[in-house]
């Protein structure tokens, strides 16, 4: 039983992942170990039962308490970023654990990943979630991830699932140089959004825009 839920059937099935990634590569996606990570990574055990048939949709879903799973290619595209200048990474930390799709996917890349979730519900099903595909290299923190997670700093990568006004001081601080952290950073006079990717260099922080996006808003506090 347990098998046959990983493996899919029907709209979970390898054939439909086998689509999404054929998808994703039309999108441009053009890195082959993330390609390779997503179609072996069932997305559907992430999801509650009454959407799996949706989960290999290019589209984002909710996930409960007003949040939503990021969009496949978001995934692959932030992942893209995160690792295409600096292939090897020894620790990541990921702001917005939220189901923990992505974190499965980090984690699959890097030595360590470190998730930080503001919404400890959610934190507990992300934990379930990569418990059932036994990665053990993931360690998760209830927090506000605007202080990042001191403990395992500096990191080689920070990914960010939600977007705030401006790029939180303490993440920066904690990227090692060389490092590299992927945001969606809101303007808040027009309300868009846009993805950036940052990299430390000796003696500042060199700034690319990326492309626009949608994200929930990167919000203080914890629940
Ligand atoms: N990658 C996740 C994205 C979830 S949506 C997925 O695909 O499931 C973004 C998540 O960021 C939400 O779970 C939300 O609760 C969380 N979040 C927002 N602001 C945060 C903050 N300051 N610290 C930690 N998590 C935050």
């Amino acid at each position: 039983m347990m098998q046959r839920h990983l493996q899919g059937v029907g709209m979970t099935s390898q054939r439909t992942r086998d689509r999404m990634i054929h998808r994703l590569s039309e999108q441009g996606i053009i890195d082959e170990r993330i390609l390779t990570i997503m179609r072996t990574t069932p997305r559907h055990i992430f999801i509650d039962e009454a959407l799996a048939s949706r989960a290999y949709e290019d589209t984002a879903l909710p996930i409960g308490y007003y949040q939503t799973i990021s969009q496949p290619y978001i995934v692959a595209r932030m992942t893209e970023l995160l690792f295409e200048n600096k292939p090897t990474m020894s620790n990541v930390l990921e702001i917005g654990t939220g189901c923990g799709y992505q974190t499965a996917i980090l984690a699959q890349l890097a030595d360590s990943v470190y998730s930080v979730e503001r919404l400890l519900p959610l934190q507990k099903k992300a934990k379930a979630h990569t418990e059932l595909l036994k990665l053990r290299n993931i360690r998760y923190l209830h927090s506000d991830g605007g202080w990042g997670w001191e403990d395992y700093a500096p990191y080689d990568g920070i990914l960010v699932a939600a977007a705030p006004n401006d790029i939180p001081q303490a993440l920066l601080e904690q990227l090692v140089v060389g490092g590299v952290m992927v945001i969606p950073v809101a303007n808040q006079e027009d309300g868009t959004q846009a993805l950036k990717r940052i990299t430390r260099t000796e003696s500042s922080f060199h700034i690319e825009e990326v492309e626009p996006v949608s994200f929930v808003p990167f919000l203080s506090g914890k629940e």
